[in-house]
């Protein structure tokens, strides 16, 4: 990783599902520990100006985080914003503007994944990339080519150890402790294996509906949202080898062997449905 420290977080975004469920709470929560002391400039369509901004991330936090009303001034006080099409440069320009000063600026992308290269090259004909890093949310493309030609657009602006792809899903701490679970305890490890498991089963139940994001799963679809990424994550956390240690590279290492022995599925071996209600 490169030594530097970002110095603006810019929130690609903000105005959306993600934000007000889980990224404001948790810049508040930063801001509130002391462990945010940069600007947040948000970029998004919606002609809010940055009160009706700030009054949003005070609604998100207050439903979805632990609002503080006195903490909340000074995190309010870093919010900026700019509003404009991801298609426009001219948004890239006002970005451009708002980050007048900052050397090193953290793009965040919780936006549909279609407007990933979009934002991308935008920001890289404004010259908002240099010394930039970058976080991509999920689902990084729809198929392998498109998984290609966004890994090929972000390297032309960024290298590799600026890129960071995000799978939220990694971060559970029930997630996080698949690895210590089987490989720290030493009555489980020698059985954990074909020998003495005939079969896993991996579920993934969810108490929601669409909630508004019929648009997204139109788009993305329930699969891409969640199987390729955070449930073979976990199917990875319960089949792979240890690593040899715990750097990244190693633990990408290990899963990689694991999947190259995965057979490829075929349609016939999955059953898809929708559920009733849907459509309306
Ligand atoms: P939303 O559709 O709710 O939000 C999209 C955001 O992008 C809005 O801020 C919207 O601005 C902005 N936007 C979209 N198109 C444009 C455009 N052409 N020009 C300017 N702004 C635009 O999406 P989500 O928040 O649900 O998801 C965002 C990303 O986060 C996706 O990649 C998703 O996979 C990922 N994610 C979402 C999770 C969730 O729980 N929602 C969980 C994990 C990952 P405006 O509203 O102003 O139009």
């Amino acid at each position: 990783m490169q030594p530097y420290r970002s110095d603006a977080f810019v929130f690609f975004g903000a105005t959306g599902d993600l934000a007000g469920r889980k990224i404001f709470p948790a810049l508040f929560a930063m801001s509130r520990a002391g462990r945010l002391d940069m600007p947040v400039v948000c970029v998004a369509r919606s002609p809010l100006g940055v009160d009706g901004l700030r009054e949003r991330a005070r609604d998100s936090v207050s439903r979805y985080g632990r609002f503080d009303e006195s903490a909340f001034d000074a995190f309010a006080a870093r919010l900026r914003y700019v509003s404009g099409d991801y298609r426009d440069p001219e948004t890239y320009r006002g970005l451009r503007a708002a980050l007048a000063g900052v050397a090193h600026p953290l793009h965040f992308l919780a936006i549909p994944p279609s407007m990933f290269v979009p934002v991308i090259e935008g920001l890289r004909a404004a010259g908002c990339d240099e010394g930039a890093r970058v976080v991509v949310e999920k689902p990084f493309g729809r198929d392998l080519a498109s998984a290609q030609a966004l890994n090929r657009t972000l390297h032309q602006s960024f290298d590799e150890s600026s890129i960071f792809r995000i799978d939220h899903y990694l971060g559970k701490e029930p997630v996080q402790n698949l690895l210590f679970f089987r490989f720290a305890n030493s009555f489980l490890e020698p059985i954990w294996n074909r020998e003495h498991v005939a079969g896993v089963e991996i579920t993934m139940a969810e108490a929601f509906g669409l909630q508004g994001r019929g648009a997204f799963y139109e788009e993305v679809g329930a699969i891409r949202d969640v199987v390729q990424n955070h449930l073979l994550q976990v199917l990875a956390l319960l089949a792979m080898d240890p690593p040899v240690d715990e750097s990244a590279e190693a633990m990408r290492d290990e899963k990689l062997r694991l999947f190259r022995t995965i057979r490829t599925l075929r349609p016939e071996d999955v059953v898809r449905g929708q559920f009733e209600g849907y459509r309306d």
